[in-house]
């Protein structure tokens, strides 16, 4: 016995986890559901990739990025290797990818979707976690616009219905490797000469990571950078064609978009188009639902042929903090969980039966306490938000039978005990 243990207070879920309890995580596989529904509609299939990687596979994304250099959950397994809990998803799809060979194995683009969780070590706060949860899609091996418009389109038409509420899709092109470098020379360079404006996180990402000053909350290096050069005004031609190609196919769909040259996402990977969706039901500091963007060195950073890829990220616990009460009033609520409730008085197994019956003839049913009182079973179906009622009394399982009630109508009949299912079935369509 570990006597020591009782005087530790109860233990706690870890700093910057949470517990997604009914109906939360009802609400949570709901996303999940329609995300797997609408994804596979767009014909992307289920990908599952470890949650942890070696290391290496995230060191390769880029060394200088805050997620990379801070956020990282990082150890030594048991033989010595050092592994990551991943921060996202796309490193070890990319990974995938290419471990498998599947360049020259499937058909191009490969379209795969995963729903999941991912760990960083930030500073916690509203509908940001150190575990959390994402739905993401990547299309692999496709260079054109079009698919960074399927991909948007995606992303959105999911929101639009998961969300329900006002959307802001923001775009901007991150270049590419005939144009990103110079301009990164150039706005570091800018940045260097207002280096004592910068906050101390900024002047250290002057030298490694320059753009990500634009993602700076700090009211002084929001300042230098509102005056900045911007990365859509040194487009080489083709991205600046692609990017008129991305905005042309979101103007066909009638998506409304606005271009954000500061649009920088948190990972150096990003080539071209990059987007962003934000909910106006979120207060701006936290109101990102998600985003993503095009990779096209990210394969062979990770040891392949160069190959284009583009994907995006959404977070599912931002979206359900921005759904909160549509969500609710909508009918989710707690006590819709069944729809029909056995009451039995009588004992023996006739109760089992019938739940077993209902269950298999795909009704959602539950028993609400057989060893309680008849009151106290009617007052736990109330509860349970249940339609219909079965009621097992003493005499009427001695007879065979059983009452079935309806507590819209509150109408109520007797039925044969081995019809129970039938009968329940049929009221309820
Ligand atoms: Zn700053
Ligand atoms: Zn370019």
């Amino acid at each position: 016995m570990m006597m020591s243990m009782s005087t530790s207070p109860p233990p706690q879920a870890p700093k910057g986890t949470v517990d997604f309890l009914p109906p939360d995580g009802d609400r949570l596989q709901a996303l999940e559901d329609g995300f797997t529904g609408l994804a596979r509609r767009y014909g992307y299939r289920r990908v599952y990739t470890p949650t942890i990687e070696h290391t290496e596979v995230f060191l390769r994304l880029g060394e200088a990025t805050d997620v990379v250099r801070k956020e990282m959950y990082t150890f030594e397994d048991r033989g010595g290797r050092s592994l990551t809990l991943r921060p996202e998803a796309t490193a070890g799809i990319v990974r995938s990818f290419v471990e498998h060979g599947l360049a020259k194995r499937v058909p191009l683009p490969w379209k795969v979707y995963s729903v999941g969780q991912n760990f960083r070590a930030e500073a916690p706060q509203k509908g940001r976690y150190r575990e959390f949860r994402q739905l993401d899609a990547e299309a692999i091996g496709d260079a054109g616009p079009a698919i960074d418009v399927e991909v948007i389109d995606l992303a959105m038409e999911f929101l639009r219905v998961a969300e329900g509420g006002e959307l802001a899709l923001l775009v901007n092109s991150m270049g590419d490797g005939a144009c990103k470098p110079a301009f990164v020379d150039l706005f570091r360079s800018y940045l260097e000469g207002r280096r004592t404006d910068l906050c101390r996180d900024c002047g250290e990402r002057i030298e490694g990571n320059p753009l990500r000053v634009l993602d700076c909350k700090n009211p002084g290096c929001r300042a230098v950078t509102e005056d900045a050069p911007r990365i859509v005004d040194h487009l080489c031609d083709p991205c600046g064609k692609h990017l008129d190609a991305v905005l042309t196919g979101l103007d066909a769909l009638g998506w409304k978009y606005r271009v954000e040259p500061r649009l920088v996402r948190g990972l150096d990977y990003y080539t071209r188009t990059t987007f962003e969706i934000q909910s106006a039901d979120l207060d701006a500091a936290q109101n990102a639902l998600g985003g993503g963007g095009r990779y096209d060195g990210l394969v062979e950073d990770l040891g392949g042929d160069p190959t284009p890829g583009i994907g995006f990220a959404l977070g599912c616990e931002r979206i359900l903090l921005a759904t909160a009460g549509a969500v609710t009033a909508a009918g989710t609520g707690p006590g819709q969980t069944v729809q029909a409730v056995v009451v039995d008085v009588a004992g023996g197994t006739a109760a089992l039966e019938a739940l077993s019956a209902l269950r298999k003839a795909g009704v959602s049913a539950d028993g609400a306490g057989w060893e309680r009182s008849m009151k106290a079973q009617m007052r736990s179906a109330e509860r349970l938000g249940a339609v219909m009622v079965v009621v097992l009394g003493p005499d009427e399982v001695a007879q065979g039978t059983a009452q079935i009630k309806d507590l819209r109508s509150g109408e109520q009949r007797a039925v044969a005990l081995s019809a129970v299912a039938d009968e329940v079935k049929g009221a309820l369509r």
